[in-house]
This record gives C-alpha cells, structure tokens and sequence, in this order.
C-alpha cells in the first residue's frame, strides 16, 4: 500500500526534526500535499496512525495544505494552473509543459507539547 510506505517515511523526517524534543510528544505536522502525488490526506492520516501506534506521535494531528498543479510551457512561455496531469498548454496547445509545482510531499512545521513546569 502506497500510503503505508509514505507514513513510515513520513514517521522518519518527523522522528529526526522532533530529535532535540526527544522526551516531548508531538502534537501536530503541517505537510505541504502536491495533487500530483495521488495522495489521499485520510489514508496517509489512517496509516500514520497505524504506524506511530504506542509512540511519542501517536496522537500527532496531521494538517494537509494541498499543492495545486503549475507548469511553464517550454514553446509558448505560459506559466499557470495545469490540469491534474499536465498534458497540452492551455495557452498555445503545445506538450512542452514543465511541471513547477503539484509534485510536494514535504514536512513543514512539526509542533511539539510544551516543556513540562520546571
Ligand atoms: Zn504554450
């Protein structure tokens, strides 16, 4: 299951950004989501879930921002909105479409609980 791999990756990057809060829980994870990923926001929270089960993430709220697609047009110079798949230039027609954006699945912000009262 494609998601499955993505949350056990996913559980990495956060483990090594959260490494100096090693004691603390981790709360909640801003990930910037490209539609080109084909990536479903409540199968990946589903799968996190499974996979940080019994762990410092176990209750960490992931919060999606959803990456629209943009491509450049290599003859006609048009940079915009794409469809989902880029396939011909909105503009000229042409199939030189260079994908700039939609292809993210990255890890933005990781929140932390507050240290405990010294
Ligand atoms: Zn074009």
């Amino acid at each position: 299951m494609h998601e499955l791999a993505l949350a056990q990756s996913l559980w990495g990057i956060i483990q090594r950004a959260a490494a100096p809060h090693a004691d603390r829980r981790i709360e909640r994870a801003r990930l910037r989501l490209g539609m080109l990923t084909h990536v479903d926001p409540e199968t990946l929270t589903f799968a996190f879930q499974a996979v940080t089960r019994g762990t410092k993430a176990e209750r960490c709220e992931l919060v999606f921002e959803r990456v629209p697609v943009t491509a450049r047009c290599g003859v006609c110079a048009f940079v915009g909105p794409s469809a989902t798949e880029p396939g011909l230039c909105p503009s000229c027609g042409g199939a030189g479409l260079t994908v700039l954006t939609g292809r993210e699945l990255e890890v933005v912000t990781i929140d932390v609980e507050d240290p405990p009262d010294a």
